[in-house]
């Protein structure tokens, strides 16, 4: 059994008497930043020179300083901008400002975990990863829950960085729900994993062809777009409230039948094969060097595969019936539909 950490585990005060400099205010950096804030903590977040984030920081009463500033200043430095620069924004603007015996802590361990950051020996480095997306991190927050986080020590330089990973992750709200004990390692791989496999590259190829093969058939989209994305929400709030089980409990008899005998046929053992494969690639370094190097060249491959995607017809089927559905209100306002990004 995993352990497992509760706020009764942490003890907040550690976090609350450092000096944290939050790097990025995205996703998970303006989660990070506004429940650590309203935990008490002293935060700043660091930015870019001309950054567009700059305004929504200051919005919230932020502090916002440059990453070289914040850097200089803090004694806990949160790596919070996108996986892909960290390690340029660790070289060029936080290894040279970096206290001595300030602690790194990350939100994924991709670039520990493939060497493209390597902390001197000096510094606790941590990881305390929500397991969710970070406008849910901050959501849950304010309505005084908490999403899950994994919590993993890769270098303990002070003897106290579990101390200081358990305070931040109750800083963040994450022991509220759970905090659950792993490794860089083991959090990197299967985080990867789980999102290419089953999550957004698994369910997304599923619904593409099954909304491909409708309509190749001669159904309309709007239909097969019903049967194939908008009932997947309903479909998943079952499974995600009590397992298979209760999403097979819940459906019709016909329903579990063909599950049972077409599933199987959908998804063949080959699947299986091909997601070991993929595991392998996680695994060995192939995939990260392949979105590392791409990133690098200026992300040719992935501004293709972006655009290929969002031109797929289910997309426009999708952005004209979603009008029509007053009940579906995006619930993040940064979100535009039919942006690029
Ligand atoms: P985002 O893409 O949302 O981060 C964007 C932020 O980073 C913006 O504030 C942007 O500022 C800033 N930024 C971009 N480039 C730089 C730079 N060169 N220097 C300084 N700041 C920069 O990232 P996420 O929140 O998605 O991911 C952050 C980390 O959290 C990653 O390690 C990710 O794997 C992890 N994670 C993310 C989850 C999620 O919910 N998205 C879930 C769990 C973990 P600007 O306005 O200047 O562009
Ligand atoms: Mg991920
Ligand atoms: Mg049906």
């Amino acid at each position: 059994m995993a352990e497992l950490f509760y706020d009764d585990d942490a003890d907040l005060s550690v976090i609350q008497s450092k000096k944290v400099a939050v790097i990025g205010y995205g996703s998970q950096g303006h989660a990070h930043s506004l429940n650590l804030r309203d935990s008490g903590v002293d935060v700043t977040v660091g930015l870019r020179e001309g950054s567009a984030s700059r305004a929504k920081a200051e919005n919230e009463g932020l502090k916002v300083a440059t990453v070289a500033d914040a850097v200089r200043d803090a004694d806990v430095v949160v790596i919070l901008a996108p996986d892909q620069v960290q390690r340029i924004v660790y070289r060029d603007e936080i290894e040279p400002n970096l206290k001595d015996g300030a602690a790194l802590v990350f939100g994924h361990g991709f670039n520990i975990r493939f060497g493209y950051i390597k902390p001197a020996a000096g510094h606790d480095v941590l990881m305390v990863a929500p397991k969710g997306p970070g406008h849910l991190v901050r959501r849950e927050y304010a309505d005084g829950r908490g999403v899950p986080v994994i919590v993993a020590v890769e270098q303990d330089a002070s003897g106290d960085a579990w101390k200081l990973a358990l305070s931040y992750a109750k800083g963040i709200g994450g022991l509220r729900a759970a905090g659950i004990k792993t490794t860089f390692t083991e959090e990197t791989e299967t985080d990867l994993f789980g999102e290419q496999a089953v999550l957004c590259g698994g369910v997304s190829q599923l619904i593409q062809y099954g909304f491909e093969t409708l309509t190749e058939a001669g159904y309309q989209p709007e239909v097969a777009y019903f049967e194939v994305l908008h009932e997947l929400k309903l479909i998943v709030d079952l499974i995600f409230e009590g397992g298979i089980t209760k999403q097979r409990w819940s459906v019709s008899d016909t329903a579990e039948y063909g599950d049972y005998v077409s599933g199987p046929r959908v998804i063949t053992p080959d699947v299986k094969a091909n997601m070991q494969a993929v595991l392998a690639d996680i695994q060995n370094g192939a995939f990260a060097k392949r979105f590392i190097d791409d990133q690098d060249a200026g992300a040719p491959e992935f501004k293709e595969l972006r655009d290929k995607g969002q031109n797929h017809p289910i997309e426009p089927v999708g952005r004209e019936l979603r009008k029509l559905f007053a009940w579906v209100k995006p619930s993040d306002s940064d979100y535009v539909e039919g942006s690029a990004a």
